[in-house]
């Protein structure tokens, strides 16, 4: 106890030196490595270079979690790695890397980064970089201790620079040199910095942090589109919400990216609200190994500020549909000024949210109309997130539920006598069915739902 408060309240200065774990220290279980990580890393040893498994994955192998990616660094050149494989692809302009195929797996190898000279702008920031070196300078560049491990799956050895196996048995965050001056260089590490303290529930150490608050500022002068791609790993890393909470505790404060904005304003509300309810099934499907729609969960973030922006159409006297398509477009002048939102997400978006007012049409064709459009899956199940918040009545989503399941003959029944209660429809004779079909000219055509996976 006494020692645990010793170490808090006097930094301890970190004594470096490589050290090399054996299985008996480390106990990776050779089984939760991939087959194409394990065979290129063989293929370039066999042809005498060097080669580990490094980054992330290594991180994930030691807690026990299935790596998402395998990252592999070596003292190859690109173009040596190349004549090693024959199914790989050198890509990258800025620091290049091998895109080597094994079966339906890619495996990104990387040579060795150098601690030589890169170029920097005015602000410290890294522009280009391009100079090879050795492991030790490799690990050197890399930004927390916990990433800058390599694995020798062959020799079952791993090699640790800066005390990364001890800072992941601690569950401690710690940046690799300088802290301040690694934001500089790069200021989406403080992104970083929030995800993987959130992800993986660790503790950032106080040399860390200190720098986060002053340091982001910086991150506005990101390309959007970089930041925008950071923004979806904290989304879809499983546990948005444990990452929304780092954001507060490290001090990152807001309009660094509108999104950010949007996320942090529904994390702060006490109340549950569609983007807290959105994340949390968001994680639970992620976790559960389920696929997620990223024009979905970008429709939830964004919907309280479409819905204030429709409220407000309506109350100065628009009607229903014209104030929603309204607000949307207003929004997607916003968009289209620099938040690095792929267009085919926007689109998603914009149709799951002109579907709702659709919802309330329930006699006659325009049921039949609205199951029929590609988004309807998506559509309904962001119906259900808006039941959940009392912005829509509970009836409206059983009636849809029994309908979209419903037989043709219950569905007809349904649409000629929408507005009663459900049950009371299910009794309908079927005389006023055969009146309905009558008077449809054309059979409506019936589409397979789409999961909220495809976009
Ligand atoms: P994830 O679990 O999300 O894949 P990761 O740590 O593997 O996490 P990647 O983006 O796959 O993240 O990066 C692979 C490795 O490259 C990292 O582990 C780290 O060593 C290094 N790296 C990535 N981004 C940076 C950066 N901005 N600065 C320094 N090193 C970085
Ligand atoms: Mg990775």
């Amino acid at each position: 106890m006494l020692k645990k408060l010793w170490h808090k309240m006097v930094p301890q200065k970190r004594k470096l030196q490589k050290k090399v774990l054996h299985f008996s220290d480390h106990h990776i279980d050779a089984g939760m490595l991939s087959f194409a990580a394990e065979k290129v890393v063989t293929r370039l040893q066999q042809a005498g270079y060097e080669a580990y498994v490094v980054g992330g994955a290594v991180r994930d192998l030691l807690l026990g979690i299935e790596p998402k990616d395998f990252d592999v660094a070596t003292n190859a050149t690109p173009e040596e790695v190349r004549k090693v494989f024959r199914r790989s692809r050198i890509i990258g302009r800025r620091f290049q890397i091998v895109h080597v195929m094994v079966g339906p797996e890619t495996i990104e190898v990387t040579t060795f980064r150098g601690a030589g000279k890169v170029q920097q702008n005015e602000h410290g920031r890294i522009m280009k970089d391009n100079t090879y070196g050795s492991m030790e300078e490799d690990a050197l560049r890399r930004d927390f201790t916990c990433n800058a491990l390599y694995y020798d799956p062959v020799h079952r050895q791993i090699i640790d620079f800066h005390n990364g196996f001890e800072d992941i048995r601690a569950k401690r965050l710690v940046m690799i040199g300088d802290a301040a001056g690694r934001y500089q260089e790069d200021p989406v590490r403080i992104l970083r910095a929030v995800r993987l303290s959130g992800k993986l529930g660790f503790e950032v150490s106080e040399e860390t942090l200190a720098p986060i608050a002053e340091c982001a500022q910086r991150l506005r002068h990101e390309p959007v589109a970089r930041l925008f791609d950071e923004i979806m790993k904290l989304l879809f890393s499983g546990h948005a919400r444990s990452c929304l909470q780092q954001f507060e505790k490290l001090g990152v404060a807001a309009e660094i990216h509108p999104l950010l904005d949007a996320l942090q304003r529904a994390a702060k509300g006490k109340q549950p609200n569609i983007v807290t309810l959105s994340l949390k099934n968001t994680d639970e499907r992620l976790r559960a190994d389920k696929s997620v729609s990223v024009g979905f969960v970008l429709a939830a973030v964004l919907w309280p500020d479409v819905n204030h922006r429709w409220q407000q159409r309506q109350k100065s006297g628009e009607r229903s549909v014209a104030a929603l398509n309204g607000a949307i477009s207003d929004l997607r002048e916003d968009m289209e000024k620099g938040w690095g939102v792929p267009q085919r997400f926007a689109a998603t978006m914009r149709e799951i949210w002109v579907l709702q007012p659709q919802f309330d049409n329930r006699r006659g064709a325009r049921p039949f109309r609205l199951l029929s459009q590609e988004r309807f899956r998506a559509a309904y199940d962001f119906l259900i997130l808006r039941v959940q918040l009392g912005e829509v009545d509970q009836e409206l989503v059983d009636w849809w539920t029994v309908f979209q399941h419903a037989d043709e003959v219950t569905r007809q029944e349904m649409a000629s006598a929408a507005g009663q209660p459900v049950q009371q429809r299910a009794d309908q004779s079927s005389d006023a069915v055969g009146a309905l079909k009558k008077k449809r000219r054309r059979k409506p055509r019936r589409k397979k739902p789409v999961t909220p996976a495809a976009e």
